[in-house]
C-alpha cells in the first residue's frame, strides 16, 4: 500500500465514474517532501500504472532528469499546492455535467447531502480574466496562480468552458468530492428543470452544510473503490505477465 498505488487507483476511479476521460488528472502531495507532488506522465488516466508516476517540484518541473513528458496543465496543481498547505490532493476534471454551470449565471449549490462541501462556495475562474485568446489550457505558472488565487480557501473552483479543480486534505476526499460534484450538478439540473427555476429548488442551508462537511471524507466509498481496483489491477498484471 503506497501513495503511488492510491494515485493509480484514484485515476482509474475518476475515469470509471466518467469525471475524467482521456484528459484530466489526479495528483497527491509527497509525504516525504511537502514541496513535491506526484502526477502521471502524459497518458490517459484510465491507463495509468505505478511506473507512469513522476515527481514534480511546486514550480511543476520534474524532479528527476530525463523524465517523460508531463501533462501540459500540471501548473494547476503546483500553484495550488504552493498556495494551500492544507491541500494534499487535487483533481482537475472535465465533468460534462459541471461545465454548463461555469458558463451561465446558474450557480452550483448543494442539493444533495453527500455534496455538502459545495456549500463552502465554488468560485468560477475565467481564464480570459488572466489572459485573452488562450487555447483555454492552464499551460504556465501565471495561469495556474491566477486559478489558485480564484480558488482561495474554497474546496473547488469551476473553470469557465473547461471543467473544474477539486481539492482535499486526503486523496479520497478530492476524489469523492469530484464524483459528488458531478452527481450534484446532474441532480441540480434535473431539479431546476422540474421546478422551472433555480429559486424554486430547496438547497442545503449553511447549518446543514456545517453539520456534514467536517466528517464527509468518503472513507466508505474509498474503501469500496480501492478494493475493486486492487482486484482489477492484479488481473491486469497477471494478463501482462
Ligand atoms: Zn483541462
Amino acid at each position: 500500500m503506497s501513495i503511488i498505488e492510491d494515485l493509480v487507483i484514484a485515476s482509474r476511479v475518476c475515469a470509471e465514474y466518467g469525471v475524467i476521460d482521456a484528459y484530466g488528472h489526479v495528483t497527491v502531495r509527497s509525504e516525504a517532501n511537502p514541496n513535491h507532488y506526484f502526477m502521471s506522465r502524459d497518458v490517459a488516466p484510465e491507463l495509468i500504472q505505478e511506473e507512469d508516476i513522476l515527481e514534480f517540484d511546486l514550480d511543476s518541473n520534474p524532479v528527476h532528469p530525463n523524465s517523460p513528458k508531463g501533462y501540459n496543465e500540471r501548473y494547476i496543481h503546483g500553484e495550488i499546492y504552493k498556495a494551500r498547505p492544507d491541500v494534499n490532493s487535487i483533481v482537475h476534471n472535465h465533468s460534462h455535467a459541471v461545465v454548463p454551470f461555469s458558463c451561465t449565471t446558474c450557480e452550483l449549490k448543494p442539493i444533495f447531502h453527500m455534496s455538502s462541501f459545495i456549500g463552502l462556495g465554488i468560485p468560477n475562474w475565467d481564464i480570459r480574466d488572466a489572459q485573452k485568446g488562450t487555447d483555454m489550457l492552464v499551460r504556465n505558472s501565471m495561469l495556474g496562480k491566477s486559478l489558485a488565487d480564484k480558488l482561495g480557501k474554497h474546496p473547488a473552483a469551476l473553470m469557465r468552458g473547461h471543467g473544474s479543480v477539486v481539492t482535499g486534505n486526503k486523496i479520497q476526499t478530492a476524489v469523492g468530492r469530484t464524483i459528488y460534484l458531478d452527481y450534484n450538478a446532474k441532480m441540480q439540473f434535473q431539479a431546476m428543470m422540474m421546478a422551472g427555476s433555480s429559486e424554486s429548488v430547496v438547497y442545503m442551508d449553511d447549518d446543514e452544510v456545517a453539520a456534514n462537511v467536517s466528517w464527509q471524507e468518503y472513507y466508505r466509498s474509498w474503501d469500496l473503490w480501492k478494493k475493486k481496483w486492487l482486484k482489477k489491477l492484479a488481473i491486469e498484471k497477471n494478463e501482462k505477465a
